[in-house]
């Protein structure tokens, strides 16, 4: 079967782990001991509730997610969260601490300020986004509701290596594109999201952990589908669920738990990004858009010489068998999509497609 792939660098949906594909396929018509697909079976069957109660469980192992902390399984993806942040967390007369570091964190900005008031406590606009802001550049308010962040940016390709220090204001993060990709201490977080489509499984279903006593804070007035507190009395079943997403992450929860933990994937992606970077800062021929301290492991962003290079870069890699490789616009050239599932044989065959396009036309 992996022979007939290309390698996937696509920034979400993303590649996912081959033995989770082949335990779906395989199961698809027919879950073991149900004689249905997991596709037709009611959310309120006891094979479902299995399969909800097990993917949950397995995700509290991977991520260490303390007992205080709700796990929740939403739909709308991140874009959502972006609402139902500020409409739970942000009270009346309040106002929430937004760092903003690429167009994913513009994107939360712009729905909290239909909330409420909105601080910007950091902005790395200026620099087109091509690093994190240090600490002593944050002007972080100590009455703030909530401080938000993107752990790691998609499209600029910068990452955060260590969360910003907020004392006793909680931290919400958007991890949509790092989630599980190295060790997280949960307990660091009063709210962490992430749409599934590119660690976690297949889009259409969105992680949120929350702590329990954040909950307190979701007003009744608010509409009971946006209604954290509501999803969390109902176990994420007050309606449908996202069934077959759900069935999904939970056999990447499975596959990720039987490839050593966080640590073990969180130094394999380390491995898998220095090598990358290590043939980008070679020679001066590719050039890294992101600051040295603030690269990404999981999209890795680089420019060529010139537009023409870079449009015949992808043009000679997706027939190569590396797909996905063009960037965002908002940043032009290259970003390679490493996550969770991306084979450390992916890295290596890009290396070489680099070292090989570099002595023809550099
Ligand atoms: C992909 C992405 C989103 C958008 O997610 P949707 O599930 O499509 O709403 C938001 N934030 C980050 C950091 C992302 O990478």
């Amino acid at each position: 079967m992996a022979t007939s792939r290309p390698f996937n660098f696509s920034a979400g949906p993303a590649v996912l782990p081959i033995p989770v594909l082949e335990e779906a396929q395989r199961d698809l018509v027919s879950l073991p001991n149900v004689g249905m697909s997991v596709l037709e079976i009611s959310h309120r069957s006891k094979t479902f509730e299995g399969i909800l109660a097990q993917t949950e469980a397995d995700l509290r192992t991977l991520g260490n997610v303390p007992a205080n902390y709700k796990v929740l399984f939403l739909q709308g993806g991140a874009s959502l969260q972006f609402s139902m942040v500020p409409l739970n967390l942000l009270g009346a007369g309040q106002s929430a601490d937004y760092i903003v570091t690429g167009g994913w964190s513009q994107k939360a900005v712009k729905e909290a300020k239909r909330v409420g008031t909105v601080n910007i406590a950091g902005n790395t606009e200026n620099e087109n986004f091509g690093r994190i802001p240090r600490q002593d550049e944050l002007t972080l308010d100590a009455n703030a509701a909530y401080v938000h962040f993107t752990t790691n940016n998609t499209l600029f390709g910068t990452q955060w290596k260590a969360e910003p220090a907020t004392a006793n204001v909680p931290l919400v993060a958007d991890t949509s594109s790092d989630m599980f990709s190295r060790p997280i201490d949960i307990a660091k977080y009063g709210l962490i999201y992430a749409g599934a489509q590119k660690n976690l499984g297949p889009s259409g279903v969105t992680l949120v952990i929350i702590r329990e006593d954040l909950l307190a804070r979701s007003a009744k007035s608010l509409h009971t589908m946006l209604n954290y507190s509501v999803h969390a009395e109902n176990g994420s079943m007050y309606n449908t669920p996202p069934c077959f997403g759900i069935y999904l992450m939970g056999l990447v929860m499975k596959w990720a738990i039987g490839e050593g933990g966080l640590a073990a994937i969180g130094a394999r992606n380390q491995r898998k990004a220095e090598k990358l970077y290590a043939e980008i800062d070679r020679t001066g021929f590719y050039k890294g858009t992101a600051a040295a301290d603030s690269r990404s492991a999981m999209n890795i962003t680089f420019r060529l010489p010139n537009e023409d290079l870079e449009k015949t870069f992808v043009k000679e890699s997706t027939a190569a068998g590396l797909d996905g490789l063009k960037g965002h616009r908002s940043v032009g050239g290259m970003r390679a999509s490493i996550y969770n599932a991306f084979p450390e044989a992916g890295v290596e065959a890009l290396v070489e497609f680099m070292r090989e396009f570099e002595r023809k036309n550099g």
